[in-house]
């Protein structure tokens, strides 16, 4: 059995580093230390937390070429999408949840219907130890936005990152740790899939799982057996709507961008484009002329570039084998549609015409540097191939009347739809990232997705201490009975709504 992961660039296949693997059976004790550790983090107060992620932020700023360096050779990808999709996002998600923890961390009172003479409100309290699992796209934003809101939350983190990026995780530890954290309140776990599991199973609270719809359903079943809350960030195929009247250059620099940054290996990647039969004879021509102006590169020899390399041989042949099933099926390139001799995983960047739903490419999420083309007339249609995956995670629609594109995105089943613009709600802390259909459930980011990160605890109490006791409560009387008999008329009846509109 492997006692370590060997790290190669998916760029060059040089050999990196090789990093051990933690003993599936070391995992328990792992999460024991991170709950002894979090008694004492969780009783501080929030605001103490926030400043905690404040000294983060600046260990981030300090160390912004590390980061950057690392995922340039573990990930292979541009440094600008390190700089941008990685570094400035997590800046950005540290300073919202900062700024904004307190408030949304805040007891939120309830206005009571019935009993009025009783008060509600809810408190958050940290859960306890939170799992992370996630993927090797965004090996640095993706895990560590998990860890700075889980542990402003209070908890205390195990992170299992992908086994094809774990020096990302060990080095974003390490500037937790430098900005003064206690050791044992976020660690790393590494290994497989079944360090996956060791974890789920070592008694932690809750899960962020982010990765493919079929390991998801794995450890959904695993939490539901264990009744630990879990939250799935899962695949996704997003259809991006270019209608009759969009903006040419703006749509096809928007699509070449959401298509093909980070090689395509985004999950709100452009995975279908539909283009209205009005505007399709005009549009392509400028988005294969976009394409086609892409340079694929090595960061450790390329200063300028913008398109890396796939991050292993099986998602080259994912991407290989998708194209030719397409094109076996009457697909045409228009540009690209081959793996580039090594070394390095690279495809070329590829735009496919004459798309139809028989061919897998426009049903199977490819994750490569692709950008499937059909030709659809009018609206409505576009809509119902939009809501026909099985996924649910982003959409885009690309229109000048902003206010029609509103009412458009509203009816396409995705967690987020975006007039004009690509993948950018990602880096918008502030709103939730979630999917609907097996996109996943429950959210990230956003106040929602932070509250979800505590137990939400009601406490009711009484404004009334004097009285002894309630009408309902025993021993029951046959008055009690003639009196609550006629105040269910007023209560629930047609007296209330009048009630309602004299008060009104
Ligand atoms: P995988 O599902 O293969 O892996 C995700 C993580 O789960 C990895 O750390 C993996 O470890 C681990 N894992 C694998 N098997 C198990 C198991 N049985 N129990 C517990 N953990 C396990 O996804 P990828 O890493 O290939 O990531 C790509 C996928 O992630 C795409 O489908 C993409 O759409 C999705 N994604 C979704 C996002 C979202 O926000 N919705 C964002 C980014 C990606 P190991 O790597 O060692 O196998």
């Amino acid at each position: 059995m492997a006692t370590h992961i060997e790290v190669h660039c998916p760029a060059n296949g040089q050999f990196v580093r090789s990093v051990p693997i933690t003993p599936a059976d070391e995992v328990r004790a792992i999460v024991d230390r991170a709950r002894v550790a979090q008694v004492a983090w969780g009783a501080k107060s929030v605001g103490e937390r926030a400043q905690f992620l404040r000294k983060v932020r600046a260990v981030v700023l300090a160390r912004q070429d590390d980061i950057v360096e690392c995922l340039v050779r573990q990930n292979g990808k541009p440094r600008t999408e390190g700089l941008i999709h990685e570094v400035m996002e997590h800046l950005e998600l540290l300073t919202y949840f900062a700024e904004e923890g307190e408030r949304i961390l805040e007891p939120q009172p309830i206005a009571a219907h019935l009993l009025v003479h009783r008060h509600s409100y809810i408190h958050f309290k940290a859960r306890g130890v939170l799992g992370v699992i996630a993927p090797w796209n965004f090996p640095f934003t993706i895990p560590f936005g998990a860890v700075a809101m889980g542990l402003l939350a209070g908890n205390a983190i195990v992170v299992k990152p992908s086994e094809f990026t774990p020096l990302v995780a060990d080095l974003g530890r390490e500037i937790y740790l430098q900005a003064g954290l206690d050791p044992d309140l976020l660690q790393i776990v590494h290994g497989y899939g079944d360090v996956g599991a060791a974890l789920i199973d070592g008694g932690i609270d809750m899960l962020e799982f982010t990765g493919s719809v079929a390991t998801g359903r794995k450890v959904a079943a695993m939490c539901g057996e264990r009744l630990i809350p879990c939250v799935t960030e899962l695949g996704g195929k997003a259809p991006a709507l270019v209608l009759a009247d969009a903006p040419l250059e703006r749509t096809a620099n928007a699509v070449t961008w959401g298509g093909l940054a980070n090689a395509g290996q985004v999950c709100a990647s452009i995975e279908r484009l539909l283009v209205d039969d009005a505007i399709y004879e005009k549009f392509v021509p400028v988005l294969v002329e976009k394409v086609k102006a892409l340079r694929l590169g090595d960061a450790m020899l390329n200063a300028e570039f913008d398109v890396g390399p796939l991050v292993n041989e099986r998602q080259l042949d994912i991407v290989e084998r998708l194209v030719n099933d397409a094109v076996s099926k009457g697909a045409v390139v228009a540009v690209g549609g081959k793996r580039v001799a090594g070394p390095g995983f690279f495809f070329e960047p590829t735009v496919l015409l004459n798309c139809t739903v028989e061919m897998d490419i426009l049903t199977k999420e490819t994750f490569g540097p692709v950008i499937p083309v059909m030709r659809v007339v009018g609206e409505d249609a576009m809509i119902a191939e939009a809501n026909r995956s099985s996924l649910g995670l982003l959409a885009y629609v690309f229109t000048r009347r902003t206010a029609h594109g509103r009412k458009l995105a509203e009816r396409i089943r995705a967690g987020t739809v975006m007039v004009n613009d690509v993948l950018a709600s990602h880096a918008m802390a502030e709103t939730p990232w979630a999917g609907v259909k097996n996109s996943g459930i429950g959210c990230v980011h956003s106040d929602e997705g932070l509250r979800h990160m505590c137990e939400a605890r009601h406490v009711n109490y009484d404004v009334l201490p004097w009285l002894s006791k309630e009408l309902w409560w025993f021993p029951y009387h046959s008055r009690h009975q003639a009196l609550f008999r006629r105040s269910l008329g007023g209560l629930f009846g047609r007296g209330v709504d009048r009630l309602k509109r004299i008060v009104a």
